[in-house]
């Protein structure tokens, strides 16, 4: 039966059971013989229950994950079978997921826009939208036009209200890779009202992972290399240093609605989608078999197949 779990990759590439950890760390190193509820109340049950938790969940798992790797022998099933294992997203379902539009000048170009917004725009998808690194993407049959769009998602760890560009990213947990899947015909309908919601959350149109990879490995967010292709064939491939609208802008601007932990801002995407394809060119769109690739420099590879519906 299969169950979800919190994990960590410890420095050996293997999976840690969190809870598991924590509890026989309280047991072997704390001699607290309530380790597993101490674990539950202190980690939390899930995700975003974790990061509320704030700094005490993330030093309990910090404390884990190196009583795992001290003591590899440890009872209790620690370290998972790595084929035994499925993994979700890091954020499974996040509070809010508050996606950048246009943060790309070449991107703003290829989509025949005049020019870029003079503020950061965005617009939610679904939280229940988001799959794993692993997961099918479902075609809907309704869409014609089936995009994809590299990103980087910025996973908020604290009540963000109201921050200066100066101290934004002390209010990140971490970050993962992200694809923004879009039905651009659906989209193009929504526009014409100014207002679209349904073309970018159609079940399974947020794969998010593999990790959530925590500040302390990535201090520099602002110059990771962003590339997606669909059947090994590059299509985007660019550097997040290109966005309009900063990370640290980002985060300040949004955080004047009030962000909370396990929300999610994504950056916007670079050109190369298949809606900036020209009409006397073969068209990109996404069709079922199809295998998008999605990878942001020092995170991970998110690899989903289009399947039909
Ligand atoms: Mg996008």
């Amino acid at each position: 039966r299969q169950q979800e779990r919190l994990g960590a990759v410890d420095a050996a590439d293997r999976m840690i059971d969190l809870h598991k950890a924590y509890a026989s760390y309280l047991r072997e190193a704390e001699s607290n013989p309530a380790g597993d509820e101490w674990a539950r109340v202190t980690l939390g049950r899930d995700m975003v229950d974790f990061l509320r938790r704030g700094e005490k969940a993330l030093d309990g798992a910090r404390k884990a994950l190196a009583h795992a790797t001290a003591n590899p022998n440890s009872a209790g099933d620690v370290i998972l079978d790595a084929k035994q294992i499925r993994l979700m997203s890091p954020v499974p379902r996040p509070g809010a997921l508050v996606s950048a539009g246009k943060n790309f000048s070449d991107h703003v170009a290829e989509m025949a826009s005049k020019k870029g917004p003079g503020s950061p725009v965005a617009f939610l998808k679904l939280p229940g939208t988001v799959i794993g690194p692993e997961d099918d993407i479902p075609h809907p049959p309704e869409v014609k036009n089936l995009d994809y769009e590299v990103e980087l998602a910025i996973i908020i760890g604290k009540p963000c209200i109201e921050v200066s560009e100066e101290e934004a990213l002390d209010y990140v947990a971490g970050y993962s890779a992200f694809n923004d899947i879009s039905a651009r015909d659906i989209i193009r309908g929504e526009n014409k009202t100014g207002i679209h919601l349904m073309g970018k959350s159609f079940p399974g149109f947020a794969p998010m992972g593999p990790y959530l990879v925590t500040p302390d490995e990535i201090p520099e967010p602002q110059n990771l290399k962003l590339k997606l292709s669909v059947n090994g064939e590059t299509r985007q491939d660019s550097n997040l240093s290109y966005m309009i609208f900063k990370i640290r802008e980002m985060i300040a601007y949004w955080s004047q609605m009030g962000l909370n932990p396990g929300d999610v801002l994504t950056t916007g995407t670079p050109r190369g989608v298949a809606a900036g394809r020209k009409p006397d060119q073969p068209p990109w769109w996404l069709k079922p078999d199809d295998v998008v690739e999605a990878e942001v420099e020092k995170i991970g590879r998110l690899r989903n197949r289009i399947v039909a519906e």
